[in-house]
């Protein structure tokens, strides 16, 4: 990483580029008070009007007015980076913010390396890793599910739920440090094991995140939400239905999608996408055939399986074939055509193999809120009861798993009576990687890979 001469006071636009009705060019550092108070008139001491907007102008080395501007002082420590920071919010030509930036330098300022702001704001102790990173997601967001995680993340959702882990990793490396040092005899074997306990505790939680990763796929790239079931059964009317306009080929004859269509929608504010399958019966003719394998395919991809069956129908033979190729996916039942006399019957094996059921009429848009609420629920379950605890990015998952590991290693060394020297060295591992994970210990080679993702201003 390069190093950051944080005795700069650094200045940077942290609006988007190009002309806008309004533009905020930031500053932030030690010479943030005298700057201003150079260029700007009425203001003697900008430490004084800490949190206040104050309308100004502000001039050049000239004392030519370059802008009437807004400016919002935060004094330092209760400001974004930890240091005397402002806000100046200019009108939006290029031409004002470029002069404005022009005058900071001239006064010393230095411009901002991209995501300098923020790394500022984590190295005084502002933000952990965690948080400056979901600053980044936050930004980033296109959808309210991103924005939400993200948000939380920014909270502390994640460093929160990881501080009672690390806590009781540390109480257990300094007891065994403890033993160690002032006891000449080994750790007991009931100590040992309820040692290995806690370990295992630690261990459920860490498993816990790690398993999120599932879910934070889906926040940052969507649902894949596959519609399967026998041919007729209203796979395309739906896909249609939830995509509110036709896009599929709706047909009378049984077998006639022939490949499978993908489009996006959202869906209870996830982000989904949806996968019409062709008729998953086993084909007598070739196209079809493929048909069959590319409609496996697509369902091994899936996040979630919709397994669509004609209510107007008993439960026959291609609805059977069908069920044998997503049954073991714990898709969700669909029951199609209910505006029609209801001629089929769930048996309970089937119910049971099935996480949830809704009936629908494709054809008479009947409850297809429904079935986009359990869609919703199928993506927000699992993240509702972690409150903001997911893992998002693969660098989180990579520092999870590393530990988890370690501590796989130190739980077996336990078991096995090796030395506690073996166990420690492996605890001390797990503990350094939730220590990168927020930022505590051997940032420095992930700090530059971090920021410099971040735009100028940030
Ligand atoms: P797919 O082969 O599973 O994709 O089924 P389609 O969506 O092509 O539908 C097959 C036939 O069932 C078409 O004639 C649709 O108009 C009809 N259909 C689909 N949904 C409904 C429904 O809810 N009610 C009724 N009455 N007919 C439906």
């Amino acid at each position: 990483m390069e190093p950051l001469d944080s005795g700069d006071t650094i200045v940077a636009v942290a609006t988007a580029p190009g002309k806008g009705a309004l533009a905020i060019v930031r500053i932030s550092g030690a010479d943030s008070n005298a700057f201003l108070q150079r260029r700007c008139v009425r203001v003697l001491d900008w430490r004084q009007h800490s949190r206040r907007q104050v309308l100004t102008e502000l001039r050049d080395q000239d004392g030519r007015v370059v802008d009437q501007v807004i400016v919002s002082f935060f004094a330092s420590p209760r400001s974004y980076t930890g240091e005397d920071m402002a806000e100046i919010c200019c009108h939006g030509s290029p031409w004002i913010q470029r002069r404005i930036l022009e005058v900071a330098i001239e006064d010393g300022l230095r411009l901002a390396k991209p995501g300098e702001f923020t790394q500022r704001g984590f190295l005084s102790g502002k933000l952990d890793l965690l948080q400056a990173e979901a600053v980044h997601d936050l930004i980033g967001s296109e959808t309210a599910w991103q924005a939400k995680v993200a948000r939380e993340q920014l909270e502390g959702g994640l460093s929160r739920f990881l501080q009672p882990l690390k806590s009781q990793l540390v109480g257990i490396v300094s007891e065994m440090e403890t033993a160690l040092e002032f006891v000449e005899d080994d750790v007991t074997p009931a100590g040992r094991e309820q040692l290995l306990q806690r370990l295992e505790e630690v261990d459920r939680g860490l498993g816990g995140l790690e398993s999120s990763f599932r879910l934070g796929r889906l926040v940052q790239e969507g649902l894949r939400v596959v519609l399967a079931g026998p041919p007729n059964a209203g796979k395309s009317s739906i896909f249609n239905a939830l995509m509110q306009e036709e896009r599929a080929i709706v047909s009378d004859l049984p077998g006639t999608t022939r490949d499978f269509l993908r489009e996006r929608v959202m869906i209870a504010q996830v982000p989904v996408e949806l996968v019409d399958t062709a008729g998953l019966r086993e084909a007598e003719d070739r196209i079809e055939g493929m048909g069959v394998e590319r409609a496996l395919e697509a369902m091994a991809e899936g996040d979630l399986i919709l397994f669509i069956v004609d209510g107007s129908e008993p439960f026959g033979r291609e609805a059977s074939s069908a069920w044998k190729l997503v049954k073991g996916r714990r898709p969700i039942l669909v029951v199609n055509k209910v505006d029609l006399a209801i001629r089929f019957e769930a048996t309970k094996l089937l119910l049971e193999s099935c996480a949830d059921r809704v009936d629908v009429s494709a054809a008479k848009a009947w409850n297809l809120e429904g079935l986009r609420e359990v869609i919703g629920n199928a993506a927000w379950g699992a993240g509702e009861e972690r409150e903001g605890a997911i893992l998002t990015s693969i660098r989180h998952k990579e520092e999870v798993s590393t530990s988890r590991e370690a501590l796989a290693r130190a739980a077996g060394a336990l078991r096995e009576g090796v030395s506690e020297e073996y166990v420690l060295y492996d605890l001390r591992k797990a503990l350094e990687g939730l220590g990168r994970l927020s930022g505590e210990v051997g940032v420095e080679e992930i700090l530059g890979r971090i920021f410099s993702t971040f735009c100028i201003g940030k």
